[in-house]
């Protein structure tokens, strides 16, 4: 699990560096320290948290800060993140701006500066917060994310890519942001120009608008290039056939490159189980297909992708194959 958030913010370079040197000597091994020197730039840096589908966990912001005080920060940071708990640091006379922030932004805590020593000043009071926080805590899918609309036939040709290569993904309604709180947020801290559906978000932050199933094979890995400049025997369609052909000529030490537009497994991909098929006496379903696919090729990731529009590789260079032995 990654780990969750904590933001602090300051427009004071100082204090900025002394409360993060802070945070860090106590919570680093537990969270993400991660700073700001503006109200702008806290919010710019939550949206691409958000985008990377991370938990935000604590904020901790000054409140005399020019353009956007800490209040106003904190207005805005919890539409993205309302959950996170919030404190705000204040000189001794704002503190009846924190009281009112109490109202306004559901402030958790406000602390004095300075905080010193914080082993009394600060850590007690935000263990606490990170506890309570902790407590109703679900962290959050970590895999890929493909937002879009239900009935889009670009959306279903993604989701089918992916399943149908067995790529872990968490599917994201856009027509269904007035009921899922999720999907609202991430459709408020789009901009507009990335608001094109599909939308492919990826595990470190970037996210991709209508990709072709090319481009998502590289993104993903797969491999899209022949790795060798000749081969024995090039076999086009990955269906249980042509798996059946490049196990069999791999295990008799032909370089074999097997190349398929979608994804191992033909038509038997569509099917829970293929009863009789000949060479697999168990049948064979899409994870058996999968795993011949796997399993061919010893120590190395599944190769496929495209090339063109829609043809995808897999090759087993003269190996002798595992599956060889259990079909
Ligand atoms: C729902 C379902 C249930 C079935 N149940 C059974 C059963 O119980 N028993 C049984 O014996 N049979 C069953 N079948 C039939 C069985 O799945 C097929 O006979 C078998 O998959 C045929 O294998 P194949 O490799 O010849 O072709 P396919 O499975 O059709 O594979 C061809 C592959 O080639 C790829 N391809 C095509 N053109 C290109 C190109 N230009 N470039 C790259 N790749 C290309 C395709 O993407 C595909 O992956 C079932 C089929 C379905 C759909």
């Amino acid at each position: 699990m990654r780990k969750p958030v904590i933001l602090t913010v300051d427009d004071d370079p100082d204090v900025l560096r002394a409360i993060e040197r802070d945070l860090k000597k106590h919570y680093e091994d537990r969270y993400r320290i991660l700073r700001a020197d503006s109200g702008r730039a806290a919010l710019d840096l939550l949206r691409r948290v958000q985008l990377r589908n991370d938990a935000v966990a604590l904020l901790l912001v000054d409140h005399r800060m020019p353009e956007m005080n800490g209040v106003e920060t904190l207005q805005e940071a919890i539409k993205l993140y309302p959950n996170a708990k919030r404190t705000l640091l204040t000189a001794y006379a704002d503190t009846d701006a924190a009281i009112k922030a109490i109202n306004d932004v559901q402030l958790n805590y406000y602390l004095l500066k300075p905080w010193d020593p914080p082993e009394q000043q600060l850590f007690p009071v935000l263990d606490d917060l990170l506890n309570d926080w902790y407590a109703d805590f679900h962290p959050p899918f970590e895999g890929l994310r493909v937002l879009g609309t239900r009935w889009s036939s670009k959306s279903y040709d993604i989701r089918d890519f992916l399943a149908r290569n067995q790529v872990p993904y968490q599917w994201l309604d856009a027509d269904a942001a007035d009921r899922d709180v999720e999907v609202g947020r991430l459709l408020k801290s789009l901009s507009r120009e990335d608001l094109k559906l599909p939308l492919v978000l990826f595990p470190d932050g970037s996210c991709v608008s209508e990709p072709q199933t090319l481009e998502l094979a590289e993104r993903l890995g797969l491999r899209t290039r022949a790795g060798l400049e000749f081969y024995d025997l090039a076999i086009v369609g990955g269906g249980p056939a042509g798996l059946a052909a490049a196990v069999y000529g791999a295990s008799e030490g032909l370089k074999t490159v097997m190349v398929e537009r979608e994804a191992p497994g033909g038509q038997a991909g569509l099917s829970s189980r293929i009863e009789n098929y000949l060479g697999f006496r168990a049948g064979l379903s899409r994870r058996l297909a999968a795993s011949v696919w796997r399993s061919s090729l010893p120590g190395r990731p599944p190769l496929c992708g495209s090339m063109g529009r829609t043809v995808t590789y897999a090759s087993m260079m003269g190996r002798s194959c595992p599956v060889m032995r259990c079909c």
